[in-house]
C-alpha cells in the first residue's frame, strides 16, 4: 500500500484494495479485544491521482463486520461502506510553490495530511478511516431492550420478574456489563 510519488507523476494508480483486517495495526488491536470481527476482507477501488502539489486517495471501500449490540450484546452484523477521501500535501515543496500566503491555514482547513520522501504508506491512514466508519453504539433492533440490571438476562427473549433496584441501578447495570464481557 507504498504510492511511489515519482510514478505517480507519470500516470494516475488504481490501487485494488482486498486486505484483512488484520492487516492494520490498530484495527488488528480491536478485533482482538473483540470489540468488533470482520466477516470477510476490505475491499474496493482507490484512485490516486497527483493533482501538482496534492496527492488524491479516492474511492469505496466495502466490508461486513460483526460487533456486540450496544445493550444486549447480541451479536450485530453491519454491512459498511467506507468513503475514502485522502488528501496528502508534500511538506518540502509547499513553501516554494505556494501561491499565497495563506497555504498554511488552507491546509489545515482542507485536512490535508502533509508526507514527505519518495513515498506514501496509505495503511495508517486507512486503518483510521475503517475505525472511524465502525458502527459506533450498533444495536440489534430499534427497540432492543437490553439486559436486566439485576440478573443480567436479555430483556428480549426473557422476561423476569426482577424487582428494578431503586438506588443503584446505574452501579448494577455496569457490574453486568463487566461481568458479561
Ligand atoms: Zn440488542
Ligand atoms: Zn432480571
Amino acid at each position: 500500500m507504498l504510492i511511489q510519488i515519482d510514478k505517480l507523476k507519470r500516470r494516475p494508480r488504481q490501487i485494488k484494495l482486498n486486505e484483512q483486517a488484520t492487516d492494520f495495526p490498530v484495527l488488528r488491536e480491536l478485533i482482538e479485544q473483540g470489540t468488533v470481527a470482520f466477516n470477510e476482507a476490505i475491499h474496493g477501488t482507490l484512485e490516486v491521482t497527483w493533482a501538482g502539489d496534492v496527492i488524491e486517495v479516492a474511492g469505496l471501500l466495502t466490508t461486513q463486520v460483526t460487533s456486540p449490540c450496544s445493550r444486549c450484546l447480541m451479536p450485530v452484523v453491519s454491512q459498511l461502506e467506507i468513503q475514502v477521501m485522502l488528501c496528502y500535501a508534500g511538506k518540502e515543496d509547499s513553501e516554494e510553490t505556494a501561491p499565497g500566503e495563506d497555504i498554511e491555514i488552507q491546509s489545515e482547513e482542507l485536512g490535508l495530511i502533509p508526507f514527505s520522501g519518495p513515498e506514501i504508506d496509505l495503511r495508517p491512514d486507512l486503518d483510521q478511516e475503517i475505525i472511524m466508519a465502525l458502527p459506533q453504539q450498533p444495536l440489534c433492533q430499534e427497540t432492543c431492550k437490553g439486559l436486566c440490571p439485576v440478573c443480567g438476562g436479555n430483556l428480549n427473549q426473557v422476561s423476569c420478574d426482577c424487582e428494578p433496584p431503586v438506588f443503584h441501578a446505574g452501579l448494577g447495570a455496569l457490574k453486568n456489563f463487566k461481568v458479561k464481557q
